[in-house]
């Protein structure tokens, strides 16, 4: 349907009302003209017939001069009349009030007669007639009696009139005008314009209206914009605030970063971005409940509002961690300043029920453009960094550097890697002999993993090693080392390495497995158990010491041995060897390098292990040198690359028969 404005809408309105306010002016008018009209014309009836009352008794032609001024008294008096004449049979003027027409014929002249006065047209009917009858004796002659109208004179008093009302009605309709127009504009188009503009941009507020709907529907208005603002940042705040500490989340952060880093790009400036974590919130939200852990992560918001300039930007992406932007970064150390400061005001303790509680943070920083140029690398950086920091002892920060990232992509690929490693077989045990230093035979080996990569190759265990340790993945695979040694122990029964001893490496996380002593047992089952050896280093030992031990004595019990590996790098004690069923003992390769140096030491082990009748091998010899030093403090056997490195098994098994001179 077609719209049209209220503008125009009452416009149309205002001119319909003048034009009919104006039409029933006119009809007035009309009305009046009539009433006039009809008041001459009877006027001039009463005085016709007066007048033919006064002829009828008074008239004689012979005698007209004596009524001739009565006739113009009755002339004066009647403004309506301009002339009176007499006409005889003759059609000759015998008296007229207009003195040049009298005597003359008046044959053409034929005026309207009186009678018909109502139904005629006052302003255009110049003249009346009625007629006498005058009796001179018996004979009767007719005389027509003419009165001529004024119509100057009628005319006058008509548009006089009609100009009259026609002041009036203008000035009527211009007041009515002023009045309707100041009406509708102030008190209907005005509000409704406002009204209009408020509910459109909804802004500002229109002063109150004397109208009361008007009023009403402003208030309303006013009310549902209220409300509807506060929902409205109720809603941003949901959208953009995280609701427990009111910093900027994950979704706000990251518009936050984009445009921070199209500012920066502009202005060619650097920008830093803190990821934060908390050290060990895990355990206070596990000790003391989720409610306390949130009064936590609140005092923290705060803490680190404290330390922060007011441009930055504060954010929690996450259970406990927080997220801090720096714009306008100018070099590393005003970042070390932020850091400092935040840590600073985190150290200060939290009062929890009367309990204080210290909590650290670790924190990494990665720095646009440096590190990253877009939201998701900065913050992925940004949290490596965070992660070293963690590595590193927690309650510090690092920076990111690209030797970190290399590090993390490294351990990411390894991580790939290994998922499926052991189910596409490519993990491969490697055999390094252990050589009799008197006979220079090899009397036994040890088992050494490696991963064999089908694109790189082999992997050494020190690049992977670790990673299984921390995620788990030891437990299966130390689990395929035990089968795997075992099986080649079988396997050798047949050959001449049958008396051969082997000795596998075993985690400590691998010792904490519940079922590892039966799984070693079921795995010894199809083998002579002595001909298998366990090496362990001291770091078994630091958790849970006195199960270990038991453990140990347990896995002793099943008939193999054990060796405590890499003696002289942890803590060394000697009292392990009295507590510990060991069967032999592994003096490190970092010794046997600096054996000169160490030359006492590595005596006085031997010396204690003879006393202890302890086996003692030396790892890592390289040099006939030192395995000459080695034989004259009569050491027993050695291991190391001056015999062979670790081999695969055929080419141990023939490096086997090379030494023990067997065809
Ligand atoms: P480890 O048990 O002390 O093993 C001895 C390491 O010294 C082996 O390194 C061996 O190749 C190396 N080595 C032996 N003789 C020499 C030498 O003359 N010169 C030099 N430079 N190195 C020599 P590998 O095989 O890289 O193993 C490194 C470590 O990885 C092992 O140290 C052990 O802690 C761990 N590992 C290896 N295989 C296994 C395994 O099957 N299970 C477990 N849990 N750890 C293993
Ligand atoms: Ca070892
Ligand atoms: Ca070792």
């Amino acid at each position: 349907m077609k719209t049209i404005s209220i503008k125009k809408f009452s416009s149309l309105v205002l001119a319909f009302i003048l034009v009919s306010v104006f039409l029933l002016f006119y009809d007035f008018y009309l009305k009046e003209k009539h009433i006039t009209e009809t008041l001459i014309q009877t006027n001039l009836q009463t005085a016709a017939l007066n007048l033919n009352e006064f002829l009828r008794k008074n008239f004689d032609p012979a005698h007209i001069g004596t009524i001739t001024s009565q006739l113009d008294s009755r002339l004066v008096s009647n403004k309506t009349l301009s002339s009176i004449e007499i006409v005889n049979e003759q059609n000759k003027i015998i008296y007229s009030s207009l003195d040049y027409t009298k005597g003359r014929s008046d044959q053409n002249r034929t005026c309207m007669p009186i009678t018909q006065i109502m139904q005629s047209k006052l302003d255009t009917t110049p003249c009346y007639q009625f007629a006498i009858e005058h009796f001179e004796g018996l004979v009767g002659h007719d005389y027509k009696i003419i009165l001529g109208i004024d119509l100057q004179y009628i005319y006058k008093i008509l548009t006089q009139e009609a100009q009259q009302i026609l002041e009036v009605a203008l000035f009527f309709t211009f007041i009515l005008f002023l009045i309707l127009y100041f009406s509708l504009h102030n008190y209907i188009i005005k509000p409704l314009e406002a009204l209009r503009n408020y509910a459109y941009y909804s802004e500002y507020s229109p002063k109150e209206f004397i109208i009361k709907e008007f009023e009403s529907i402003r208030y309303s208005l006013e009310m549902t914009f209220k409300r509807l603002k506060t929902e409205q940042e109720n809603l941003y705040n949901l959208s953009t605030k995280d609701p427990l500490t009111q910093l900027y989340n994950r979704n706000d952060l990251q518009s936050q970063i984009k445009r921070i880093i199209a500012s920066s790009k502009r202005s060619h400036k650097k920008f830093a971005i803190i990821f934060l974590d908390l050290d060990n919130f895990k355990n206070i939200n596990d000790s003391l409940g989720h409610h306390f852990g949130d009064i936590v992560l609140k005092r923290i918001a705060n803490y680190l509002r404290n330390a922060i300039r007011e441009n930055d930007v504060p954010a929690r992406i996450g259970g406990d961690e927080f997220l801090v932007v720096l714009p306008d970064t100018e070099n590393e150390h005003s970042v070390i300043e932020v850091l400092n400061r935040i840590q600073h005001h985190i150290a200060a303790p939290i009062l929890i029920q009367k309990e204080r509680y210290n909590i650290t943070v670790s924190m990494g920083v990665a720095i646009y453009p440096k590190d990253g140029k877009d939201f998701n690398t900065l913050l992925k950086h940004a949290d490596i960094a965070m992660y070293n920091a963690k590595a590193l002892g927690k309650n510090n920060y690092q920076f990111f550097t690209d030797q970190l990232n290399k590090s993390v992509q490294e351990k990411i690929k390894m991580q790939t890697l290994l998922a499926t490693a052991l189910e596409k077989g490519y993990f491969e045990l490697f055999y390094q002999p252990k050589v009799d230093i008197n006979t220079n035979t090899i009397t036994g080996c040890e088992a050494l993993i490696r991963l064999v990569d089908p694109q790189e190759g082999i992997i050494a265990p020190d690049r992977f090693i670790p990673i299984v340790e921390e995620n788990g993945m030891i437990i299966a695979i130390g689990e395929w080392i035990i089968k795997e040694a075992c099986e080649q122990i079988q396997k050798w029964q047949t050959t001449p390495l049958k008396n051969i001893k082997l000795s596998i490496n075993v985690s400590g996380v691998q010792l904490e497995e519940r079922n590892f002593l039966e799984m070693l047992e079921e795995n010894l089952s199809c083998i002579e158990s002595a001909k298998l050896d366990i090496e362990l280093t001291e770091s078994v030992l630091i958790r849970e010491f006195d199960e270990k031990i038991k453990l140990l004595h347990e896995m002793k019990k099943l008939g193999i041995t054990l060796s405590l590996d890499d003696f002289g790098t942890g803590y060394s004690s000697l009292s392990y060897l009295r507590d510990i069923p060991f069967d032999t003992l592994k003096i490190d390769k970092s010794f046997i390098d600096t054996m000169q140096e160490n030359r006492a030491f590595i005596n006085m082990i031997i010396g204690i292990s003879q006393d202890l009748k302890l086996e003692v091998v030396a790892e890592g010899v390289e040099t006939q040198q030192q395995l000459e030093f080695l034989k004259e403090m009569q050491c027993e056997i050695y291991q190391g690359y001056l015999c062979s490195k670790p081999l695969p098994a055929h080419q141990f098994e023939e490096r086997f028969r090379e030494c023990n001179h067997i065809s």
